[in-house]
């Protein structure tokens, strides 16, 4: 059966939502997609299979902080869309101080505040990424599914983990797929060793997600959270 994904913005730059429709042409036939913002009603939600929600969420923010929790229960699958929802991504860096909100200081990823049942990172997840969720939810094919479950409970993921885990542990093989999925240019092979280039770095953990041997330490289980 086609499945009706519910895609609610809690406040992300929009990038994941150009993504999303970017996104549709390679969906599945019949498969629906509908964005909302918090202006919608947010009864709706419960007509969909699949949440996906984008945007980290603002802790000084009462409103998407209660908002999330009625997101969570109305429904039963909930995905954090986009390395912001995941981790926290670029919004870690706000100190606030900024119109119009300027007592908005704390940014976290929504599974500090719900349970998050799959994350796509990615700034912003790319259509192929959406895809392969998809037809992978559809299928149930919990091989390809298992690394989505496994980000779901991780808090913060960026290229200082690569670093650590990969790169310093002697685990890299000199691929670079870390260089070439950053979206900012942070990390470079130099030599066949990837270094980072740490103000560039926007903590979207993207290069962590591509890493062959990153997603296998995560997929087996050899990661803290
Ligand atoms: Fe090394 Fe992983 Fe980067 Fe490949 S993606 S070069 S294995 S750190």
């Amino acid at each position: 059966m086609a499945l009706k994904i519910m895609h609610w913005d809690i406040g992300g730059c929009e990038g994941c939502s150009v993504s999303m429709l970017r996104s549709i042409p390679m969906l599945p036939e019949g498969t629906e997609v509908k964005t909302m913002y918090t202006c919608d009603n947010i009864q709706e939600i419960q007509g969909g299979d699949l949440v996906f929600i984008s945007g980290a969420v603002c802790m000084d923010d009462g409103e998407s902080v209660e908002t999330l929790k009625m997101l969570r229960e109305q429904t039963t699958i909930v995905v954090a869309f986009g390395s912001c929802a995941a981790f926290g991504g670029i919004t870690r860096f706000s100190r606030g101080g900024q119109e119009p909100y300027p007592h908005h200081r704390s940014f976290s990823p929504i599974n500090r505040v719900i349970r998050v049942d799959y994350s796509l990172p990615g700034c912003p997840p790319p259509p192929q990424t959406i895809r392969s969720f998809i037809v992978s939810y559809e299928k149930n094919d919990e091989n390809r599914l298992s690394l989505f479950r496994k980000l779901s409970s991780i808090k913060k993921l960026s290229g200082f983990d690569l670093l650590d885990e990969v790169v310093l542990t002697g685990l890299c093989i000199g691929c670079g797929a870390c260089e070439i999925s950053c979206p900012t240019n942070a990390i470079r092979l130099i030599d066949k060793v990837p270094t980072l280039i740490t103000e560039r770095c926007i903590r979207c953990g993207t290069c962590y997600v591509r890493c062959p041997r990153a997603t296998k330490i995560l997929v087996s289980g050899g990661r803290r959270e």
